[in-house]
């Protein structure tokens, strides 16, 4: 439409070189024309409506696919007189077509009409209002403001009527027509809005009713359900043995709980409370204890190999219980590395006394809230893991083990420690507080037993409620014994297996003792067991095998490779390098110290993750050495002109302990003066500055730990012989064990000359 200004990308071949050909030959001016059909892509002059209009181009721009986008100012009405050639665009001769009106009167009554329509409804006609209404404001002409409006007309409108209409008076009454067409439908369309808009609300409502009848019928039938059920509470509570005091806080908690209706969150929590109170044991909810130590000594015995002093300790404190007929003050612990049996002998305990058997790992508890609860204001809020225990013992007088002990921490939470000592003192646990229960539940009458790998990691004053029973690794031939009487036949019953469906020959099972396991324990070995029984399994339902023998040659079948090489040869004898014995918590063990030296000033270099008591024995070791440089071979100036480097290998462990003074010392005078060490020998002891051997602990794990790794001699301290009652008869006669009382004698035994 002429009075306009429009945007339009033009792609087509022609259409870009005609607006070229404007631009470079006619000033920018261009005619475009509409097509009769726009479907047509490849079109002649005849398919060209005649009237059309002359355009100026405004700006041209180039997009990315190459079109253009152009801005044309229309300004003519025009009328294609003639084509002068169609190749590759259209050149036409044309005239300009000139607007009259028909009748001035009849033109201001439309125009009339016109405006007044338009001002009306103009949001409904035309798609932006603002640029008509400023044409207005300017006091357009007819001609210009029907050329305005039809252009911005919404709608499926024939626009080409206005474009070749002459006559303003028509056109006016052509805009008129078309709002009345658009008038009619949009109302059309407002009533079938109306219409869905009323459908929906309808079902909305329905939908509404209907979820809240549900709830009342919800509320009406629980409702009924909880009277049920408080009734039963009251029942519960009357009839147990929960002290006054509690029981009238149980009366008090129920008759808010009856008022509350079960929609509200505090319900949930006040219901889990009441649960909590009338499902824990109180007063006489006790088991009976079998009194018979005979009968209990015997049960300990037919399940735990060994252990002699152990099983006598715990008889012995049985027979206090006994005789008092009350818990003995101190609570059991027992200490050793993993897997000795110290939770099954826990259990066993239960058994044989027939009590209940509880267990909570305290491994890892730093959360004082752990031990005692949460207040019941936290969202959540649970009874601590003793309450929770006892819960699930159902009586008063459960054995509780508490594994773990010594893997307690404390932070900013609290000290689970503290609370632990309240649980364990029997001055006070009749009236142990958990933050969550709010009053106080009677432990007095539980069986607390506890479990470490290491007394030094047991806070001292837990330590001191305890007795503690120390259980230490296991020879390979108390492994093999345990294995036969007790893991074995276990695990036949376990998988179904008769034993003449499967035999472990002796010498494999001495096999899997040394050379797939490593460990102070018996998990592995049980686990390797379980592995064969359920490989025998598999073999009779698949294979229809109707026994199986296993032999030292088919063991591998069984267990794939050996794991570890214990007991072969032992490295050859090396200068600067040591075997020391060394003691963790998971056992006995060896450790090989590596010296060396090379030019410098001096200096030390410790590696492999030693603790600060390790380095001081470093200091003493180098020390001791220097003073006595000279009755070893060692020229005073080595010391002067090299660094010495002493590396502990297996980084990732930490290590600390005076004990390996000893070895320290031996491995810096072998370096230094260039004598090789017996590898056969392993040694233990702290070093004084003066060359005392001082004493060690740990000398039966540590003796144990020697043969296992195949050493042949142990030089251990002096003082410890008293300690040798407790290394096991196999050992002592299988390795040879020599106490020395300094350095000296340790360098004479392992330095060869
Ligand atoms: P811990 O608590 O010391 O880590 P466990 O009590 O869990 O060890 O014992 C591991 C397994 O070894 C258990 O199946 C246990 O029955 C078995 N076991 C350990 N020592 C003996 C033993 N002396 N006699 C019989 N079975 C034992």
């Amino acid at each position: 439409m002429p009075n306009n200004e429009f945007r339009i990308e033009i792609g087509r071949e022609p259409s870009v070189q005609a607006l070229d050909a404007a631009e470079s030959m006619y000033s920018n001016n261009i005619l475009l024309l509409i097509q009769k059909n726009s479907q047509n892509d490849d079109i002649t002059e005849n398919d060209l409506q005649p009237i059309g209009v002359l355009a100026k181009i405004i700006l041209k721009l180039r997009l990315p696919n190459n079109n253009y986008k152009v801005k044309f100012k229309v300004t003519d009405r025009i009328n294609v007189l003639n084509y002068e050639s169609v190749n590759p665009y259209f050149v036409c001769n044309y005239e300009k077509c000139i607007t009259l009106s028909s009748s001035p009167e009849r033109e201001a009554i439309l125009m009339k009409n016109v405006m007044e329509s338009f001002s009306k409804n103009y949001n409904n006609f035309v798609s932006s209002a603002d640029e008509i209404l400023q044409t207005i404001r300017n006091g357009a002409s007819a001609d210009v403001l029907s050329d305005v409006i039809a252009f911005r007309l919404r709608g499926d409108v024939d626009k080409y009527k206005y474009l070749s209409e002459l006559d303003v008076c028509n056109r006016l009454k052509y805009l008129l027509e078309d709002f009345e067409l658009n008038k009619e439908l949009t109302d059309l369309e407002d009533k079938i809005n109306q219409e869905v808009k009323k459908s929906i609300d309808q079902s909305q409502k329905e939908y509404y009713l209907r979820e809240k009848m549900k709830a009342i019928q919800n509320e009406l039938g629980d409702k009924a359900r909880q009277d049920e059920e408080v009734e039963e509470f009251r029942k519960k509570i009357e009839e147990s043995q929960m002290p006054e005091r509690t029981k009238e806080k149980a009366r008090q908690e129920l008759s808010r709980y009856a008022s509350t209706s079960n929609q509200m969150a505090e319900s949930g929590i006040m219901r889990t409370y009441i649960e909590t109170l009338v499902n824990l044991p109180w007063g006489n909810q006790a088991s009976v204890d079998n009194n018979d130590l005979k009968d209990v000594s015997m049960k300990l015995d037919s399940r735990h190999y060994g252990l002699e002093k152990v099983k006598e300790r715990i008889v012995e404190y049985l027979a206090v219980k006994i005789m008092t007929n009350c818990n003995p003050h101190t609570i059991l612990c027992f200490v050793g590395p993993p897997g000795v049996g110290k939770t099954s002998l826990g259990k066993s305990i239960a058994d044989a006394l027939g009590r209940k058997f509880i267990k909570q790992s305290l491994g890892g508890v730093r959360d004082e809230a752990e031990i005692r609860g949460h207040r019941r204001t936290y969202i959540g809020a649970m009874p601590g893991r003793i309450i929770k225990g006892m819960l699930e013992a159902k009586t008063v007088n459960p054995v509780f083990l508490l594994d773990e002990i010594d893997k307690m921490a404390s932070d900013y939470r609290g000290d689970p420690a503290a609370a632990m000592l309240e649980v364990l003192d029997p001055e006070q646990n009749n009236n142990f507080s958990d933050n969550y229960l709010e009053e106080p539940y009677d432990l007095s009458q539980v069986m607390f037993i506890t479990t470490a790998n290491s007394l030094e990691d047991i806070p001292a004053p837990l330590r001191d409620r305890m007795e503690i029973i120390e259980l230490s690794s296991y020879t390979e031939f108390e492994k093999f014994n345990i294995a036969y009487k007790h893991l074995l036949p276990r695990e036949l019953t376990d998988h179904g297996l008769s034993d003449s469906q499967l035999k472990i020959e002796e010498e494999a099972m001495y096999e899997i003792i040394r050379n797939y396991t490593r460990e102070a324990g018996v998990r592995e070995l049980n686990r390797l067991i379980a592995t064969i029984c359920r490989k025998t399994v598999k073999d009779i339902l698949i294979n229809k095998t109707e026994s199986t023998v296993i032999t030292k040659e088919n063991l591998a079948n069984y267990l794939g490779k050996p794991r570890f090489f214990n007991n072969v040869s032992r490295p050859e004898n090396q200068v600067g390098i040591v075997t020391g014995l060394a003691y963790t918590q998971f056992g006995g063990d060896t450790l090989d110290i590596e010296v060396t030296y090379y030019k410098g000033k001096g200096g030390l270099v410790l590696t492999g993750k030693l603790g600060d008591v390790m380095k001081e024995s470093a200091q003493t070791a180098l020390s001791y050495v220097k003073s006595h440089a000279a009755e070893y071979g060692i020229p005073m100036d080595r010391f002067n002109e090299n660094d010495i480097h002493i590396h502990v290998p297996e980084g990732a462990v930490p290590k600390d302990g005076p004990s390996a003074g000893v070895t320290l010392t031996t491995a810096i005078v072998s370096a230094l003066s260039g004598k090789p060490v017996d590898s056969h020998i392993g040694m233990t002891g702290e070093v004084t500055l003066r060359g005392q051997v001082l004493p060690i602990g740990g000398l039966r794990e540590k003796s144990i730990a020697a043969l296992r790794s195949g050493l042949k001699t142990i030089l251990i301290p002096k003082d410890n012989e008293r300690d040798l009652d407790d290394v096991p008869d196999e050992v002592k006669k299988l390795l040879k064990i020599i106490p020395v009382a300094n350095v000296g004698e340790v360098l004479d035994y392992a330095i060869i000359k």
